[in-house]
């Protein structure tokens, strides 16, 4: 089986390089560029491509592999809103995913972010740096004792849900499904969410009913001086409705590994553009913002079980039996 992988970085082709020889049968051919409507004839001779979060696999771009007999999308990551499934379905494209690889990773994250924003840590950082040893405007609060509101508590949120568990907050849910993993945890309306959570954190995928989730009507319920972190998928929030609660003082914080605009930047080195559009710029100009580049899987547990799945996803598909569980489409 040959495979075509876009938008590789070099901790990628490390560790696929390590698994690779467990699977004979399989060639791997590596691509910095990202999948496009310029780079999709690339794949004309492989079986299967491999893409990641930020390769936007539009109808075009499916309709275009189908001319090339490509069978197999592998994505190398859990999320799926960047495939247009229904295409992939009509043109007889399977579409595998890494469903969990290790959810403790980007819960860890969630957490690392929320206590970076509440104990103002960037900041400290900066100036301790500069000498200055002043403790003005770094007071955050004790989480022990406050209320966590965790929306969607599949595997990461789960994860997420024990670690603040873990440190002693109350822990309220919301989600369709109950996970009888998490005894300590109080499930609750998303509007009783809102209001009593002290923490908030997004766990749930982006759908079209979690698109903008969090827009103006839901900031304006919740309390001032919450701290709002997203490490799932930037549309869940409205930037610009954010944007407007964030000057309404409404956060005290607010820490995002994943954002709207993201797409152009993630994973680049973009120090020496000039940004088109004003929306990221201003996140950053906030003090009580924190952004990171989607980087919440990114640990060395993760990044080998990504390997893993995603070779076996393959390997499955070429034995005629996909891994049903990982099967999108
Ligand atoms: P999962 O499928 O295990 O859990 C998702 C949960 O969300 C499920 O329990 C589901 O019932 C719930 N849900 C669905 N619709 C909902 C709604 N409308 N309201 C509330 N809950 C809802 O997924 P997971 O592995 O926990 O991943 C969660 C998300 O994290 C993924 O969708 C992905 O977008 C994101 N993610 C981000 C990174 C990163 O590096 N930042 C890495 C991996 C995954």
């Amino acid at each position: 089986m040959k495979i075509l992988f876009y938008d590789t970085k070099p901790y990628d082709k490390d560790s696929f390089s390590k698994l690779l020889p467990n699977y004979p049968d399989m060639t791997i051919d590596f691509l910095k560029t990202d999948i496009s409507y310029h780079t999709v004839n690339l794949a004309c001779n492989y079986d299967a491509v491999c893409v990641f979060v930020a390769s936007d696999v539009d109808r075009k771009i499916i309709e275009s592999l189908a001319r090339c007999n490509v069978k197999l999308i592998l994505l190398r990551c859990a999320g799926f809103n960047n495939v247009d499934l229904e295409a992939a379905k009509e043109y007889g494209i399977t579409v595998m995913r890494v469903p969990g690889y290790s959810p403790e990773a980007v819960a860890e994250h969630a957490l690392a972010l929320a206590f970076a924003v509440n104990r103002h840590i960037h900041k400290a950082y900066i100036k301790v740096r500069e000498n200055n040893f002043s403790l003005v405007g770094l007071t955050g609060l004790n989480f022990h004792g406050k209320t966590a509101g965790i929306i969607g508590t599949g595997k990461i949120g789960a994860a997420m849900a024990k670690s603040c568990h873990g440190i002693g907050m109350k822990v309220i849910a919301y989600d369709m499904y109950q996970n009888p993993d998490l005894p300590f945890v109080e499930y609750v309306s998303l509007d009783e969410l809102f209001r009593r959570s002290d923490l908030i954190s997004l766990h749930c995928p982006l759908l079209e009913d979690t698109y903008h989730i969090i827009n103006l009507e839901a900031i304006e319920k919740m309390k001032d001086g919450v701290i709002l972190v997203n490490t799932s998928r930037g549309a869940l929030i409205s930037t610009e409705d954010l944007i407007k609660g964030i000057r309404q003082y409404k956060f005290a914080g607010v820490g995002l590994d994943v954002y709207e605009e993201e797409d152009e930047n993630v994973f680049e080195n973009r120090e020496d553009d000039i940004m088109e559009s004003s929306v990221t710029a201003r996140l950053l100009s906030f003090p009580n913002v924190i952004v990171t580049s989607h980087q919440g899987f990114l640990t060395e547990e993760a990044l080998e079980a990504i390997c893993e799945t995603t070779l076996e996803n393959a390997m499955s598909f070429e034995n005629g039996k996909p891994i049903e569980s990982n099967v999108v489409s």
